[in-house]
């Protein structure tokens, strides 16, 4: 079957010969991502410089890479290639390029005209990541500054194309009408007690009576997408023989190994149905031939960032009409086929949101600030970059404020040295600057382990995930971070897995995966050969640890830690089971029970930890923390009090938005603190009394 893009190949050659910048519209599976670069590519267009084609998931990057190189014969990583966050598989001789558009904005830093390029994709735009929707910014005025030897190609499946175009100055759109099969859509009366429950029924109700053709249903995340696969594989295999055609059973999600990854391209044996259970991947990002029968529940896990409690959440919510539209498109690519949604319709029409919210208005933008401030270009202001939805003014404050506590932009807003350092690597703002204090203070080996252990998401075994609600049962010979908590403890996990000269076997017998630390050793390895590159002065990265370390060691690295997460602070309260978050309005919140973080011999947690992450499941919960001392966080509360955020937006933007309140510090310590005083009692408030004068001398000092 020919793709429906190859039809129109002389016409959109024509259109982008004609015009810097073209939007291009085609259904999911129509060819746009696989088959536009090659368009080009035919073209001309890889004659001098390559075509790059961004993506916003990794593993569509690397999926559609190996497409395309199996399309054109060629090996992985030479014509065609991909780059991906610590993986890059490209060499001198790629010419078609796909890569994630956080690696792309990456690029752009070294390279602000991205000169390599002839032909940048904007692919999935329809998606809205943040970084896709920066991209976009940087495209308007790049085509401004390479008129004449760039083209830029947003492709989307369901964006709304005159919105791009009238943000790209009334630029063509093109769209590649749909050759979809009609879809019956059959709702549920009601909405089922328990989604997973009711997908699974509804998969085998479909296996039993409907005639041959895949089944695809869409799970929130990969605890949902294991146990449906587990328990239709029982049910399947229980089936009496003869009843119905063979059923196999495929997951399809982000975390899942590259050859398993493979597996659901390849066509289903003969007589055999498959059963394809998948995250939300499967809706635009990746086209499964042969599905006939999708089951949607009408759910999609979101990560919300609230910037005003600087809190996250990680939330089961509906999906929008659009994406209830396009994922039961998936049923009709190759025939007629079935959509049953387990919900109402009268859901789908009153209920759901037209569109999904772009993630700039739900993310933290520490590290898109920080990105577009050390761009250093003069015709960018951050506060008034040109987003296509803007973000809150309480977003782009909190950002600033972070980016000021942790010393990348002084106070009058302009990147420092330490930021620019920052920018290089590509790790979250309060992560960089941990590796940065590490290398000043000593102990930038330990930080670039626990950097990478902390970018490898999928250290801990399905068992013991770290992300439980649950108590982990303390995994035996597994060291416990000495009761300075977690950050030391993957520091110490990882040493002694090193000293295990990295066997496989030894993660397995500690219920670790694998996967992660491996992945977690290449991170490291590339960390250090980057703060190798950016570091002024003498970097010791040595990767073997001649020596156990020396509680010195664990105070630098905590000390180290504390300067990166300057914006993570939390102060405990004592005869209160809890802790006073210092920065972001002081909330109350716990220690995630899976924490390593132990009390002292009196029964008392530390008094000062900083936090990876806030994250609200059935509580707000502080996930990794690491126990600090007071002398390290009097110089954060001292920039709290001289903080002007007007200043800190920059220069002359300062004026335009007088309507950035001018927070007085109500993250600030002591105020911090007189909240504390109000609710506690008699002894409580001798303590903090001690406590503040203690501050106030230290602060005259
Ligand atoms: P679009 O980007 O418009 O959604 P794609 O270019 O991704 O479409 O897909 C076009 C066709 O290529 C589809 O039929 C899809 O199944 C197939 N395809 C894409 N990636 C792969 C892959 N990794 N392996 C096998 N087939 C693939
Ligand atoms: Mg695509």
């Amino acid at each position: 079957m020919e793709l429906p893009i190859l039809k129109f190949e002389e016409e959109i050659v024509e259109t982008v010969r004609k015009n810097s910048v073209v939007v291009l519209i085609g259904e999911t599976g129509s060819g746009k991502s696989t088959q536009l670069s090659q368009i080009l590519h035919r073209h001309g267009y890889t004659k001098s410089r390559a075509i790059g084609i961004t993506q916003p998931r990794r593993v569509a990057a690397v999926s559609v890479s190996r497409r395309v190189a199996s399309e054109l014969g060629v090996t992985l990583g030479e014509e065609v290639g991909y780059a991906i966050r610590f993986e890059d598989r490209t060499s001198q001789k790629t010419c078609i390029k796909y890569l994630t558009d956080g690696v792309l904005l990456r690029e752009s830093l070294s390279d602000p005209e991205l000169n390599h390029y002839s032909v940048i994709i904007l692919d999935e735009a329809h998606e809205r990541s943040l970084n896709t929707d920066i991209l976009l910014g940087l495209m308007k005025r790049l085509i401004k500054v390479r008129p004449s030897n760039l083209k830029v190609l947003i492709t989307s499946a369901t964006l709304d194309g005159a919105k791009v175009s009238k943000f790209f100055s009334g630029c063509p759109v093109l769209t590649i009408p749909g050759k979809l099969f009609p879809v019956e859509i059959l709702y549920s009366k009601g909405t089922p007690a328990s989604y997973l429950e009711a997908s699974i029924h509804t998969a085998l109700d479909i296996h039993i009576r409907e005639p041959p053709g895949d089944v695809l249903l869409f799970m929130t995340g990969q605890d949902d997408i294991d146990k449906a696969v587990k328990k239709l594989e029982e049910r399947v295999t229980t089936m009496e023989e003869g009843s119905c055609m063979d059923a196999i059973i495929l997951p399809l999600h982000g975390s899942l190994p590259p050859e398993m990854q493979v597996r659901v391209f390849l066509p289903a044996p003969p007589n055999c149905r498959r059963i394809i259970v998948a995250t939300n991947i499967a809706e635009t990002s990746l086209t499964v031939d042969g599905v006939v029968y999708v089951i949607d529940a009408g759910y999609v896990k979101q990560r919300q960032y609230n910037p005003s409690t600087g809190m996250y959440s990680l939330d089961v919510v509906k999906i929008s009409r659009v994406q209830a539209d396009q994922r039961s498109g998936r049923a009709g690519r190759t025939r007629p086929g079935k959509c049953f949604r387990l919900y109402p319709s009268s859901v789908y029409h009153e209920e759901l949101l037209e569109a999904t919210i772009p993630e700039i208005q739900r993310s933290s933008l520490a590290g898109t600030v920080l990105y577009l401030k050390s761009l250093g270009l003069a015709d960018i202001d951050v506060l008034r970059f040109d987003f296509l939805d803007q973000p809150s003014y309480e977003s782009l404050e909190d950002a600033l404020k972070q980016l000021y506590l942790i010393d990348a932009i002084d106070g009058k807003g302009s990147v420092t040295d330490i930021g620019r350092m920052m920018a290089e690597l590509p790790l979250e703002p309060s992560l960089s600057r941990t590796l940065i204090a590490a290398n000043e203070l000593g102990c930038l080996p330990q930080a670039l382990t626990v950097a990478a252990m902390l970018s490898a998401e999928n250290i801990w075994a399905q068992t013991s995930r770290k992300n439980n609600d649950k108590k982990r049962k303390p995994i035996q010979n597994l060291p416990d971070g000495s009761g300075w908590g977690d950050h030391i403890q993957l520091l110490q996990i990882y040493e002694t897995w090193s000293q295990a000269d990295y066997d496989p076997k030894w993660c397995i017998d500690h219920n670790l995966q694998v996967r992660g630390m491996m992945f977690a050793k290449e991170v490291r390895k590339q960390l250090s050969q980057i703060m190798q590159k950016i570091a002024r002065g003498p970097t010791d990265v040595q990767s073997k640890y001649r020596r156990q370390n020396s509680s010195e060691d664990y105070a630098k690295l905590r000390w180290a830690l504390c300067k990166g997460f300057a914006n993570q602070l939390a102060q405990r309260m004592i005869h209160h089971n809890g802790y006073r978050t210092l920065s972001h309005r002081s909330q109350l919140v716990q220690v995630h029970p899976s924490s390593v973080l132990q009390p002292d011999e009196y029964g008392n947690l530390p008094d000062y930890v900083v936090y990876n992450e806030l994250i609200t499941t059935s509580r707000p919960f502080m996930r990794y923390v690491c126990a600090v001392k007071l002398p390290w966080i009097m110089p954060i509360s001292e920039k709290l009090e001289k903080m002007d955020i007007n200043l800190l937006s920059g220069g002359q933007s300062a004026k335009n938005f007088g309507s950035l309140r001018a927070t007085s510090p109500s993250c600030n310590l002591e105020s911090a603190q007189h909240d504390v005083t109000k609710t506690s009692d008699e002894h409580e408030k001798k303590i903090q009394a001690a406590r503040e004068r203690f501050l106030a001398r230290r602060l005259k000092k």
